[in-house]
């Protein structure tokens, strides 16, 4: 029978920095990714200082620099032509004061570059857990599927991080409060010229917020629309939705016919929740598999990847001294539930603040002749364009490694 110390599900940012960790305290730890490598698109590239500082104790600062990366130190909004910052990371605390935006495959890469040089440390790809294996009352592992057909592994601890479709947490049992969310998305690609300026772009215009992410060769579109629109859209044509697209980025509208099949558009539905209780005995669920993130702040990696800091640090001795205790595993909720609220509250709050006015075309700031009397306020008081960017970028209850994570 195959055994571990701790069994993780899912190789996102919760679960290979959660593996990482673990593995450099000694914990033996296996990692489950259903898929055979981490390049699929539209998973978030921001990285937070706080990650950014936690990748400087874990000694892959330098590493980390040689990514591809941009960097984002202010937010502007677009009106009639003109850019107003409405905000500025440059005031923010520490040695980051800016969110770095880095493709998520390249930062997944260089994590599970570090874990693979720990000898406890195993990344299985290509194999997605499929249930819980629970004896009197506790979960000792999981069952799986692999190339090479299903199996079984057993583990003292299960941790599910696979995600806001988690199928570990499905299975489990465990309660979820669910948020009514006004948006979805839509991605796609476009081809990018040399001429197109570099880094990302963000407009919101009448009924349309528009973020595109630099790839190089070509431009990775999310477009968020209202929910349960997309459905009654796909009756038309593409170039129906590529064309507002380009009234609010002009340069585009050379581009407008690159696509003509509603394949090309994907539509990834957001969904905001939490769970009531994250953790049963031998099983704890951490990242989206605990609390589903909108992609509203961009912060749903960096509470991930948080949540995995405070993981590593509260389950490390029990682990190795085989003794995870459900009073253990309450220790991490505890620890973790404010900065999960806060962050979901102001997610809620901008969502029917700002983007449902947004897609109900009430709040067309691209076409506006002044910004909205609350964001001029903000603009008008320092403090008020930096604490925002604080919350966002540095968040509630930040996580540092712990001493045997550093190097
Ligand atoms: C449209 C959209 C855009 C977003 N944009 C951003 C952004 O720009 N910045 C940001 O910070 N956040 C963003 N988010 C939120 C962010 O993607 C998540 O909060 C974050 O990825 C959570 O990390 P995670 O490790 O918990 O889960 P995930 O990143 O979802 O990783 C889960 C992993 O588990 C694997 N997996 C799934 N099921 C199984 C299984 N059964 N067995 C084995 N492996 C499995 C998956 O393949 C995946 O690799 C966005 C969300 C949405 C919906």
């Amino acid at each position: 029978m195959e055994q571990t110390t701790c069994l993780i599900a899912g190789g996102g940012p919760a679960g290979i920095m959660l593996g990482l960790m673990l593995a450099r305290g000694g914990v033996e730890v296996t990692v489950l990714e259903k898929h055979a490598d981490f390049l699929r698109d539209f998973r978030g590239d921001t990285v937070h200082p706080t990650t950014l500082d936690l990748l400087d104790e874990l000694g892959l600062a330098e590493e980390f620099e040689k990514l591809p990366a941009t960097h984002l130190d202010s937010v502007n909004l677009p009106i009639r032509g003109r850019n107003m910052q409405v905000a500025t990371l440059k005031n923010l605390p520490g040695k980051y004061k800016y969110i770095a935006m880095v493709p998520q495959w390249d930062l997944l890469n260089l994590l599970a570059k570090a874990a693979s040089e720990e000898p406890t440390f195993t990344l299985r790809m290509r194999t997605a857990a499929t249930g819980l294996v629970q004896e009197n009352g506790r979960v000792v592992g999981v069952t799986y599927r692999s190339d090479a057909g299903m199996g079984e592994i057993r583990a003292d601890l299960v941790v599910a991080c696979d995600g806001r479709d988690s199928t570990l947490r499905a299975v489990s049992g465990l309660q979820t409060i669910e948020w009514p969310v006004p948006i979805d998305a839509w991605w796609f690609r476009l081809p990018r010229h040399e001429s197109d300026p570099a880094g990302g772009v963000g407009v919101l215009g009448d009924k349309r917020f528009v973020v595109m992410l630099d790839r190089g060769t070509y431009w990775q579109i999310a477009t968020l629309i209202a929910k349960g629109t997309d459905a009654q859209a796909r009756q038309g044509q593409v170039v129906d939705i590529l064309k507002p697209i380009a009234e609010l980025v002009p340069w585009l509208s050379d581009r407008v016919d690159a696509l003509d099949n509603w394949d090309d558009i994907k539509l990834l539905h957001v969904r905001l929740d939490r769970l009531k209780k994250w953790h049963i005995p031998g099983f704890l669920c951490i990242g989206d598999a605990a609390h589903a993130m909108s992609p509203v702040g961009g912060v749903g990696i960096n509470l991930a990847i948080q949540d995995a800091v405070a993981t590593a640090r509260i389950l490390h001795k029990p682990l190795l001294e085989k003794s995870v205790t459900d009073a253990d595993l309450a220790k991490v909720q505890r620890r973790r539930i404010v900065p999960t609220a806060v962050t979901q509250g102001m997610q809620r709050t901008l969502h029917e603040r700002g983007l449902r006015p947004a897609l109900e075309g009430k709040l067309n700031i691209a076409g506006r002749d002044e910004l909205p009397l609350a964001l001029r306020v903000v603009r008008k008081i320092p403090v008020l364009r930096s604490l925002p960017p604080f919350l966002v970028a540095r968040g509630v209850l930040p996580e540092h490694a712990p001493k045997f994570a550093r190097r």
